[in-house]
Parts: C-alpha cells; structure tokens; sequence
C-alpha cells in the first residue's frame, strides 16, 4: 500500500534518509527537514493516503492511534506540558490548504 513515486513512502521504506522520532505497525514519525519551530516533526500513516480528503470511517481506528500518539511523542521531543507548554499540530490539505507533499501527514510544532 505505498505509491513508488511518494516522497514519504520512500522515507517510510528507508529509502530517502530521514531522523526517526517514532515508529510501530502503523505511524512513522520523523524530523521536518526545514523546521518552522525548535520541535517540529511529522507524522505520517505508513499507509499510503493522500490527504484528509481521503479518509473514511474506515480509517477511525488508525487516526485515532495517530493522534493519540502525538501528545505523547510531543513531550518526549521536548515540548513542555499544557498548559503552560503545549504545541500545534496541523495537517495542510490540498492545494489551497498549503499541502506540498500529498501523503497524509500531521505536522507537530513546538518549543519557545
Ligand atoms: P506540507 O506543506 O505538505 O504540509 O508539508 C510538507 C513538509 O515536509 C514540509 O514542512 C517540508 O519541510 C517537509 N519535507 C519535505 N521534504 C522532506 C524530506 O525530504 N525530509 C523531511 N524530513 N521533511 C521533508
Ligand atoms: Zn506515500
């Protein structure tokens, strides 16, 4: 279930070198190559899914892993605790969303 041609397929193949933050089953999770904040990393279904536009109800169970996921690996990277601490987390979607790279991916930023 990975597209040949995907920039994030290659790096959840270990195909394309990448800093690995996390990984099980199901997510991979890895340092954004340009940071916009002091952590910054994405994380991404190894399944191959475009976008939000693309989930069904059939993809509950692993969103719901992803996301729980996320406030975990946030501290674990450095963010400090709500709510004094805290981070973003965004997934651009489509065009007009500002997504460039189109595998599924959650971006998680923080840090002062
Ligand atoms: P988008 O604009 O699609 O939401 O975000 C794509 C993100 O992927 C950007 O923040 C960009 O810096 C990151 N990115 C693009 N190419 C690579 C790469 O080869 N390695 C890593 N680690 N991140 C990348
Ligand atoms: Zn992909």
């Amino acid at each position: 279930m990975q597209d040949p041609n995907c920039l994030f397929c290659k790096i959840i193949a270990g195909k394309i070198p990448s800093k690995k933050v996390y990984e099980d089953e199901h997510v991979y999770a890895f340092h954004d190559i340009a940071p916009w904040a002091p952590i910054h990393f994405l994380m991404v279904p190894k399944l191959h899914i475009p976008s939000m536009a693309q989930i069904t109800p059939e993809n509950s169970a692993l969103m719901g892993h992803l996301l729980a996921l996320a406030p975990k690996l946030a501290l674990e990277q450095g963010c400090r605790p709500y709510p004094e601490g805290g981070y973003r987390i965004v997934t651009n979607t489509g065009a007009e969303g500002g997504q460039e790279v189109h595998h599924l991916h959650f971006h998680v930023m923080g840090g002062p």
